[in-house]
């Protein structure tokens, strides 16, 4: 399984950068990872509505922490803090 070696959040840049086992970077834009966000929640307004709206370019990662070895919890400027990004999705979004 190919996991993370370091994550470094720029925050002025609005990156979250990861490197992974095999060597790969992963440059994740904030927004995008909003725009992404998977919990139940968001999911539920991709099913029934319009969908997210696209967030804010100045959106940004208030946290970032650790679920135990297999993601991220991500929390954002806008005060969603509910989106779990396990370390396979993280690398699928950095493919987008
Ligand atoms: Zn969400």
């Amino acid at each position: 399984m190919v996991v993370p070696v370091e994550i470094t959040d720029h925050r002025l840049s609005g990156v979250l950068e990861i490197t992974w086992s095999d060597g790969q970077h992963s440059r994740l834009h904030h927004a995008l990872l909003r725009e992404q966000c998977r919990c139940a929640a968001c999911e539920q307004q991709r099913r029934h509505g319009s969908g997210i709206p696209r967030p804010d370019p100045t959106l940004r990662l208030e946290r970032v922490e650790p679920v135990g070895e297999h993601g991220l919890n991500l929390a954002f400027s806008d005060g969603h803090d509910r989106g779990i990004y396990p370390w396979a999705y993280l690398r699928e979004l950095s493919a987008l």
